[in-house]
């Protein structure tokens, strides 16, 4: 079988045959932005939650000040009073803007929409301006055309890579589509060259009225860019009016931030400490799109770190460095991953103050040559705690009291002004959130491996701690006692791991079949295995078989999961 290239198409399509990811609600056409794992999908996901679970909360390693890092875990609700959404910013400002096509009923995300210009000067030194629509149309350029398309700038350089009708005359793209300052460039034949860049909101607001339609070209039908709040709104209770509205939540954090007092209260712990959460958040995505990439309801994996003001800076670092470093632990080692601290002008209305932001990326095969984010650690200031401390009417009542400040203070000599004013504060946070199906779309990304020499030309390398099955036992034929040895070991490895017990069809096509799967492991009971009580061990990822101790396969994988 020839390799089955690594496309965006191959990777769905494997995750829909072997059980990964469906639709949801397939049988009814599905329903946009709602995916369900499937039982190879579920395990995977499950893995990575318990993975990030057990490193984050049951035993995290020690933080920039040489301690133990403190950490505990919430498990908050979906729907939480409305109030906590006026205060965290969300009812007023969590917004994208929209734009429609009001002929073709097409809808984009304003921030979504690139122009493409063609030049006839060779190279991207025609483009030593930043591109502007009105530049565009003005004409400054010689160009020789242009177009507008929405969507990702992986989706945008694939469309151009595909030679659609209206660029055929160009000829087909001809060589790497590379990073431009101003957006990507794109080398056409015959002395030409592309640039794809972003067109600002601000912008089309000036020019909507003459922007060509992305999907139809035509100008005039592009609504104004208008803002288009995200939260997905119900009713609590049976009267369905605006005293009962509640929204699903769109993010974990407020959950964490909102139990803060009890958890200090009920837990011993002692700034700087850490609050977790995993679970489902929701966001009515205007586009949604890239598979699992952007969802209308999705899990989240969010620490708050409470730490001292003056601290910010050395925590930001050093969970910006740890959770980088953790997703390359988990499977995602490679250059497909990048960190990506952003821009000042970039920074989210509660970071412009902090320390920094940045967000830990992967290269999709829909995003590149661009990234898309898995995770960002943001330093959140005091925002989310004073804003729920003032909503609630308690104010500074709500503020930390920091004994070991205190006493601190107390030995230098300190006033007891000067010791009542710092050792009472409202933490800064330290915001590390990442996205559990994004996390796991990038694994099934990254596991894809074409090759030649397996039987459906690719099999899925995931780590062993990660793979959502950690081995296959295998009689070699049902005769001959192989079936209840080989049933044995199963019943005793399925304790500790999710292991599949598989009878049918050759074993060939039995390897073939978890190959597919991912499994690190396959142990196959053959002809020997009574006489010398060992069993011939497969490794998925250079085919090469052993044998191994019947006694000792579960230490063979405990040690290959804790690699
Ligand atoms: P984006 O800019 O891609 O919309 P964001 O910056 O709004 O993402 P955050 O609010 O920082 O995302 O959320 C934290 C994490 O939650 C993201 O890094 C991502 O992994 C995940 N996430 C956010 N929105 C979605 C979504 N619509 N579908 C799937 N995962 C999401």
């Amino acid at each position: 079988m020839p390799a089955t290239p690594k496309t965006m198409d191959a990777i769905v399509a494997l995750c829909r045959r072997r059980g990964f990811i469906w639709q949801s609600s397939e049988i009814y056409g599905g329903i946009n932005g709602f995916w369900d794992y499937g039982p190879l999908g579920a395990e995977l996901k499950k893995n990575l939650k318990d993975a990030w679970w057990h490193d984050i909360v049951r035993c995290p390693g020690k933080g920039p000040d040489g301690h133990f890092i403190d950490m505990v875990g919430v498990d908050c609700t979906i729907i939480m009073h409305p109030k906590v959404w006026e205060a965290s910013g969300h009812v007023a400002g969590f917004n994208d803007p929209m734009v429609d096509d009001k002929e073709t009923k097409d809808r984009f995300r304003a921030d979504h929409l690139w122009g493409l210009i063609i030049t006839d000067a060779p190279g991207d030194a025609a483009f030593d301006l930043k591109m502007t629509v009105a530049s565009m149309l003005r004409n400054g350029y010689t160009v020789v055309h242009y177009s507008f398309v929405a969507g990702s700038l992986g989706e945008v350089t694939d469309y151009v890579k595909t030679n659609p009708k209206e660029l055929r005359e160009f000829g087909k793209v001809d060589g790497d589509i590379v990073p431009h300052p101003f957006g990507v460039a794109v080398p056409y034949p015959k002395g030409k060259c592309g640039l794809i860049f972003p067109i600002s909101v601000d912008e089309q607001k000036i020019h909507y009225l003459e922007l060509p339609s992305p999907f139809t070209g035509k100008r005039g039908t592009l609504t104004e860019p208008r803002q288009f709040n995200l939260m997905f709104e119900s009713h609590a209770g049976p009267i369905k009016d605006e005293a009962n509205k509640v929204y699903l939540r769109p993010e974990t954090a407020q959950g964490i931030f909102t139990q803060f007092w009890n958890v200090v209260d009920t837990s011993r712990v002692k700034v700087p400490f850490g609050i977790a959460q995993i679970g489902k958040a929701f966001r009515n995505e205007v586009t949604p799109r890239n598979f699992t990439f952007r969802s209308r309801e999705f899990e989240q994996m969010e620490i708050e770190f409470f730490i001292r003001p003056e601290k910010a800076n050395e925590w930001y670092k050093f969970w910006r460095d740890s959770r980088f470093a953790w997703w390359q632990s988990v499977g995602l080692a490679g250059e497909n991953l990048q960190l990506r601290e952003h821009d000042r002008d970039e920074l989210a209305h509660y970071a412009k103050e902090g320390a920094g932001t940045s967000d830990i990326e992967y290269r999709f095969p829909f995003t590149a040559p661009g990234y898309g984010e898995l995770e960002g650690v943001a330093h959140r200031t005091d925002f989310d705690l004073r804003q729920h401390a003032n909503t609630c009417g308690k104010g500074d009542k709500l503020k930390y009291f920091d004994q070991e400040l205190q006493v601190k203070l107390q030995n230098e000599g300190a006033s007891k002004d000067e010791i009542n004013a710092k050792s009472r504060y409202f933490p800064h946070v330290i915001e590390p959130s990442a996205g559990a199906d994004r996390g796991t779309l990038a694994l099934l990304c990254e596991a894809f491996t074409p090759d030649e020499t397996r039987p459906s030309g690719v099999y899925m390398k995931f780590q062993p701690r990660i793979a959502p099955i950690k081995a296959g036992i295998f009689p070699l034929v049902n005769k001959d006692g192989m079936p209840e040895i080989a049933e044995k070991l199963y019943l005793e490895l399925r304790q500790s791991w999710c292991v599949q017990f598989d009878e049918k069809q050759t074993i060939g096509k039995r390897y073939a079949r978890m190959d597919e799967a991912g499994t690190p492991y396959c142990f196959t009971v053959d002809g020997e295995t009574a006489g010398t009580q060992t069993v011939t061990v497969r490794h998925r990822d250079t085919q090469q078989q052993e044998r191994v101790g019947l006694d000792k396969v579960g230490a063979f994988l405990k040690e290959k999961m804790s690699m």
